[in-house]
């Protein structure tokens, strides 16, 4: 599809109140990637800003950031490798705890995924607190791989987590704020 440097990606994201608790504006994706324009757009754009950090890799979260991050890293030329939530991968996998509101969540990464010193982008869909990306950038620095940069299609800005990456010293980037 052509570029279309134009288009308004905000407008192809829903919202839904109340999901998946009260009080919660759910930025609902699947609205954006439905609409062939709004994807490749978004996916040209990311890869267009990821490909300035040089990566070896492209790393996305589940489960919103597999969309962008496989689409990213097929028009980059790179593989692709998934973080995920405990117990999905099937093989020997490393993990890291990390704390949400309530409780703590667990991602995890195949051993060897990754190589030492490698450099990797990590693609989410949406930045909100930094946890769950703080979490993965862990993950990485404990296998002995060089996080070069955060990508995410949607930002919400009042919950300061793109703060708290540049405290954490993550090079951020965001389509949508
Ligand atoms: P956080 O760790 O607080 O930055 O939350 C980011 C993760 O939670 C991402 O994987 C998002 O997909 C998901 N998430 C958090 N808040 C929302 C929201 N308002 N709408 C959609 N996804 C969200």
């Amino acid at each position: 599809l052509p570029s279309r440097p134009d288009l308004d990606l905000a407008a192809l994201v829903r919202t839904i109140p109340d999901f998946p608790k009260p009080g919660i504006l759910f930025r609902d994706i699947t609205t954006l990637i439905s609409d062939a324009a709004g994807f490749s757009e978004s996916v040209r754009r990311l890869s267009e800003r990821a490909s300035v950090y040089r990566p070896d890799l492209i790393v996305a979260v589940e489960a919103r950031g597999f969309l962008f991050g496989a689409a990213m890293a097929s028009a980059m030329g790179l593989g692709l490798v998934p973080v995920r939530k405990a117990g999905k991968l099937p093989g020997v996998t490393v993990g890291v705890d990390y704390e949400l509101e309530y409780g703590t969540d667990r991602l995890e990464l195949h051993e060897g995924a990754v190589a030492q010193g490698h450099r990797v982008v990590l693609v989410d869909d949406l930045l909100a607190t930094g946890g769950t990306i703080l979490a993965a950038a862990e993950l990485m620095r404990n296998v002995g791989a060089e996080v070069a940069a955060a990508m995410f299609v949607i930002e919400l800005p009042d919950l300061g987590g793109s703060k708290r990456l540049s405290a954490a010293g993550l090079a951020c980037e965001t389509l949508i704020a």
